[in-house]
C-alpha cells in the first residue's frame, strides 16, 4: 500500500552558517581538563576530535583522559568531599551557589545554544528554546532542594517512649561519577550535577566523547559561581577507557549514567565489585497509542514530532506508532505530511527543525536498521534515505508492514525512524505496547477518560503521557521500568538518590 516518497535534497543546500566569534573562541581552546577549579593538561597529551556533524569537519580538540587524569579528578573530588568544604556549608550557601551557576549559564544562553548546535547537530533554535532554558531549570529546581531535604524522627517499635531518641537523617552519598550521552549534552550535564550538588556530594562529570564542548564551557563558570575547588570536576575522554576507569574507581561512591542499555549493563557490572550506588537511565522503544476518537489533524503532527524531534536521538522517542485500525490510514497520511516539517537542515539554520545525526557512526547505524527493516519485509512510507551531503543527514522515515519480531520494531534505533502498526482493541494494543524489553515511556492519545486510565495502568513504563509526549519536567521523577533503567532522576527522588539514610538510636 505504501509508496516511497524520498525527500528531495540538494547537497548545495546543506551549507553551515559561519560560527560567531564567541563560539570560535570556545572551540579553539587548548584541550584541558577541569580539576580542582583549574584547567589542567592531560598526563599523556592524547586528544579526540570535535566534529561539526552538519559538515563532517573537525572544529576543535578535547582531551582523551588517561587513567592518571581520571585518578587526579577523583582524588580532587574525594578530598573536597572528605573535608566537608561543600557538604558542611549552610544549605542556603549551596542553594545560592547552584543558582549562581544557573544565572551565569543564562547570561551566556546564546553562546551555549550555538555551541550545542555545532557540537551535537541539533537546530540552534531548539537548543535556545529547549536545551539551555531546560538546563537552567534543572539547576534552579534542585538548588531549592539543598535547603529542603531532611530526615525524620521515628520512635522505635519496641522501646518505651522517653528513654530513647531515634531519628533518620540523610547524608550525601559522597563522590559521584556521572557519565552522560551525546543527545542532550548540556541538559544531561545539569540534570546530573544539580542533585549531587544540592545533596552535598562532589563529582566528576564525563560528557560523551562526541559532545563535550558545552560541559567544558559550563566548567568555565564553576569558580565564578563560588564552588570550592574539587566540587565539580569535568573530564573528557572515551567511554571504554576514561569512563570505565571512573566507574571502577575505588574512591567513587556513586555512579549515575545515562546512555544505551548495552553500556548501562556494562557499567552496572563494573560498579558491582565495590557495591557502588548506581542509577541508570537507559534506552527505550516508546509506544504512541492513538485511539479512534482523536482529531487526526492534530494528533498526526504530534506523533511525527514525538519521533522526529532531536532527529529521534532521544530516549523517549515515540518510535512505535499504534493507531487504531479505523484511523490508521489517515494517521499515516498525516504523519507522512508532517515529516516535511522535519526535513534535515544544518544546525545553525535558524529555520531548521531537525539537524544531522550526531556522527557518521550513528548515521550508519540508523541506515543499517532501515536497510535491515526493508530486507525483513517492511515498506518505506516516507524517507528511508540519507541526504546527499557531507554532514550526517537522515531523512524522517516511516516504516509500515512491520512485524513484531523485526529488529526495527524491537530495538532502539535512536534516529528519525517510526514503525507504524494497527490495532483493534485496547487489550491487544496494551499487550503489543508492552511487548518490548524496554519500559521508559509511552503516550496515549484519546479523549476517552476510561481508555486513558485503563491503558495508563497497564503500560509498563516509567512515564505515561496523555495527549502529549516527551514532557519531561525537573519536578517529576523520570526513569525506566525493565531494561530502561534503575532508579529515578528529578523531583524529590532525584536528590534522594544522592543520599544515604542513617538511622540513629540513642538510649537516653
Ligand atoms: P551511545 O551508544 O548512544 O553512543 P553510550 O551508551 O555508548 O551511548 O555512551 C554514553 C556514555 O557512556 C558516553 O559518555 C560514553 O563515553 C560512556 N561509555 C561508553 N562505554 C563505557 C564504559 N564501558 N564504561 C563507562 N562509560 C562508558
Amino acid at each position: 500500500m505504501a509508496t516511497v516518497q524520498p525527500i528531495a535534497a540538494d547537497s548545495s543546500s546543506f551549507v553551515q552558517r559561519e560560527y560567531s566569534p564567541a563560539a570560535k573562541r570556545a572551540l579553539a581552546r587548548k584541550p584541558a581538563l577541569f580539576i580542582n577549579n583549574e584547567w589542567v593538561s592531560s598526563s599523556h597529551g592524547a586528544t579526540l576530535i570535535v566534529e561539526d556533524p552538519s559538515t563532517g569537519r573537525e572544529v576543535g580538540r578535547i582531551v582523551d583522559a588517561s587513567d592518571a587524569d581520571v585518578d587526579r579528578a577523583v582524588a580532587a573530588a574525594r578530598a573536597a568531599f572528605d573535608d566537608g568544604r561543600w557538604s558542611n556549608l549552610p544549605p542556603k550557601v549551596r542553594e545560592r551557589t547552584i543558582n549562581k551557576l544557573a544565572d551565569l549559564l543564562e547570561a551566556h544562553a546564546a553562546e551555549f545554544a550555538e555551541l550545542e548546535a555545532i557540537d551535537n547537530g541539533k537546530p540552534v533554535g531548539f537548543a535556545a528554546m529547549i536545551d539551555v532554558p531546560g538546563s537552567v531549570d534543572h539547576l534552579r529546581y534542585m538548588a531549592g532542594w539543598a535547603s529542603k531535604i531532611g530526615g525524620e524522627v521515628q520512635d522505635p517499635l519496641g522501646m518505651p517512649r522517653g528513654q530513647v531518641f531515634s531519628y533518620v537523617s540523610r547524608q550525601p552519598v559522597g563522590v559521584a561519577a556521572q557519565i552522560i550521552p551525546w543527545n542532550f549534552p548540556l541538559i544531561m550535564a545539569t540534570l546530573k550535577i544539580s542533585p549531587a550538588l544540592a545533596a552535598g556530594c562532589t563529582l566528576v562529570l564525563k560528557p560523551a566523547e562526541q559532545t563535550s564542548v558545552t560541559a567544558l564551557r559550563l566548567a568555565d563558570f564553576v569558580a565564578e559561581a563560588g564552588f570550592p575547588p574539587g566540587v565539580i570536576n569535568v573530564i573528557t575522554g572515551n567511554g571504554h577507557t576514561a569512563g570505565d576507569r571512573l566507574v571502577k574507581h575505588p574512591d567513587v561512591d556513586k555512579v549515575a549514567f545515562t546512555g544505551s542499555t548495552e553500556v548501562g549493563k556494562i557499567i552496572n557490572r563494573s560498579a558491582t565489585d565495590s557495591l557502588k550506588r548506581v542509577t541508570l537511565e537507559l534506552g527505550g522503544k516508546s509506544p504512541v497509542i492513538v485511539m479512534p476518537d482523536v482529531n487526526v489533524d492534530e494528533v498526526a503532527p504530534a506523533a511525527a514530532g514525538s519521533v522526529f524531534f532531536n532527529a529521534g536521538q532521544i530516549c523517549v522517542a515515540g518510535s512505535r506508532l499504534f493507531a487504531h485500525r479505523s484511523i490508521f490510514d489517515r494517521m499515516l497520511e498525516g504523519v507522512s505530511k508532517a515529516s516535511g516539517f522535519w526535513r534535515p537542515r544544518p544546525s545553525l539554520d535558524p529555520e531548521g527543525h531537525m539537524g544531522p545525526l550526531v556522527s557518521k557512526e550513528q548515521m550508519d547505524r540508523v541506515m543499517g536498521y532501515i536497510e535491515k527493516g526493508k530486507r525483513d519485509g517492511a515498506s518505506v512510507a516516507v524517507g528511508g534515505d540519507a541526504a546527499a551531503a557531507n554532514g550526517y543527514y537522515v531523512n524522517p522515515t516511516v516504516l509500515v508492514d512491520v512485524k513484531p519480531s523485526m529488529s526495527v520494531v524491537r530495538e532502539e534505533i535512536f534516529g528519525p525512524v517510526l514503525v507504524a502498526q494497527r490495532f483493534d482493541t485496547l487489550d491487544e494494543v496494551a499487550k503489543a505496547a508492552n511487548d518490548t524489553s524496554y519500559g521508559l515511556a509511552a503516550s496515549i492519545w484519546t479523549r476517552d477518560v476510561s481508555a486513558m486510565h485503563k491503558l495508563a495502568a497497564r503500560l509498563k513504563a516509567g512515564t505515561v503521557w496523555g495527549n502529549c509526549h516527551a514532557v519531561i519536567d525537573p519536578a517529576l521523577p523520570f526513569g525506566g521500568f525493565k531494561q530502561s533503567g534503575i532508579g529515578r532522576e528529578q523531583g524529590r527522588q532525584g536528590i534522594e538518590a544522592y543520599t544515604e539514610l542513617k538511622t540513629v538510636i540513642i538510649q537516653l
